[in-house]
């Protein structure tokens, strides 16, 4: 983040006896037409228009309120202004207005003392209410952010239980064994040329009549200008302080590359020989494979990846069927017509294929 001081300016104060507005936060200590002493707590910002700049300012810190008469005095000050007392250690230093703050464009809207005085106000009134709580410790009453945590917490609690209620709540059955069935295959892949691509850097060996093209690989940050805000923070000594920040921006853009286009030679499946059966007797068997010309050469054929699926069909006491893939043992103790025990969900009535016992 990139931070740039634009500038310091008068806070404003409008006197609260004679009414006149727009008094200076530094140069009018006192009101110029009736001589009532300023409120620092009165002290606001000015719009745009009404600033005034404070040419070589020297910031010494908050003002300190004069114990004796309240009178506003300059941190560096020894006696009061007001009324000559002497200022010590034990002179409050004036409140700060909260900062301010205006996106890029936009200009600060001017105040009045009273809305200064509503700030403060409601400071006080936070205070006050923040000691009295720290006192009467906690409140009997729950506070705001629990009740909802609580409302949250409860909806939640009810999802899961619901969830857990549709999903996991089993009770047992018996189920009777229909159909079995088994399916074997096996892939037959030849050494052909085919064509395929990759990232120029990626390109296998053996790769004949590559080509070009550029495409987008990925995509990466660059940055696009800055985002600035206008900030205006009280120094608590009748000046305020014009700051702007700023935070770069962002955008994607897109990486291009080489992408590689070219012709290989690979072990490509060109068909699957399937076997299949609906009875464990005589038992699952591989299909027969013929290659046409074993061997590594181009055109030659060979077998690739080998695939069994053993299935069950059961129905449930009230006549519905289920399907379950299940491991090749336990489709072994398979009959048509055995009565088996099986979990099914007490809600979505599904079968868990995983919860099978034999009933002997
Ligand atoms: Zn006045
Ligand atoms: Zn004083």
């Amino acid at each position: 983040m990139r931070s740039e001081e634009i500038g310091t300016y008068e806070m404003l104060w409008d006197c609260p006896h004679c009414n006149t507005p727009k008094l200076l936060g530094i140069q009018h200590r006192h009101c110029p037409a009736c001589g009532a002493p300023q409120d620092p707590s009165a002290r606001y910002y000015p719009s745009d228009e009404d600033k005034v700049a404070v040419e070589d300012h020297v910031y010494h810190g908050a003002d300190l309120i004069c114990p004796a008469c309240t009178t506003a005095n300059a941190a560096i000050a020894r006696f009061c202004v007001g009324c000559g007392s002497p200022i010590g250690g034990d002179a409050e230093a004036a409140a700060a207005r909260s900062e301010q703050q205006v996106g890029q464009g936009e200009a600060f809207g001017g105040e009045t003392s009273k809305d200064a005085l509503a700030e403060a106000r409601a400071r006080r009134d936070a205070q006050r209410q923040q000691a009295q709580q720290a006192h009467a410790g906690p409140k009997p009453g729950m506070s705001r952010g629990l009740k909802i945590g609580l409302v949250v917490g409860g909806v939640v609690l009810v999802v899961a239980v619901l969830v857990f209620v549709l999903f996991f709540w089993k009770r047992e059955t018996t189920v009777e064994v229909k159909a079995v069935a088994w399916e074997r295959t096996i892939e037959v892949q030849e050494f052909k040329e085919v064509r395929d691509s990759a990232w120029c850097d990626e390109v296998p060996s053996g790769a004949r009549k590559v080509s070009r093209k550029q495409e987008k690989r990925s995509t990466k940050k660059v940055q696009d200008g800055e985002e600035c805000v206008k900030k205006r923070k009280d120094n608590r000594d009748g000046t305020f302080k014009e700051i702007k920040e700023c935070k770069p921006k962002f955008r994607e853009e897109p990486v291009y590359d080489d992408k590689c286009y070219f012709e290989i030679d690979r072990w490509t499946t060109v068909r699957t020989e399937q076997a299949r059966g609906s009875s464990n007797d005589p038992a699952p068997s591989w299909p027969a494979v013929e290659l046409r010309e074993p061997g590594t050469c181009k055109g030659c054929d060979r077998e690739g990846e080998r695939a069994e699926t053993y299935s069950l069909t059961f129905v449930d006491l009230d006549g519905e069927s289920h399907e379950c893939e299940v491991e090749r043992a336990v489709w072994d103790q398979a009959e048509v017509g055995a009565k088996w025990k099986a979990e099914v969900g007490v809600v979505t009535t599904s079968l868990d294929c995983g919860s099978f016992t034999p009933a002997r």
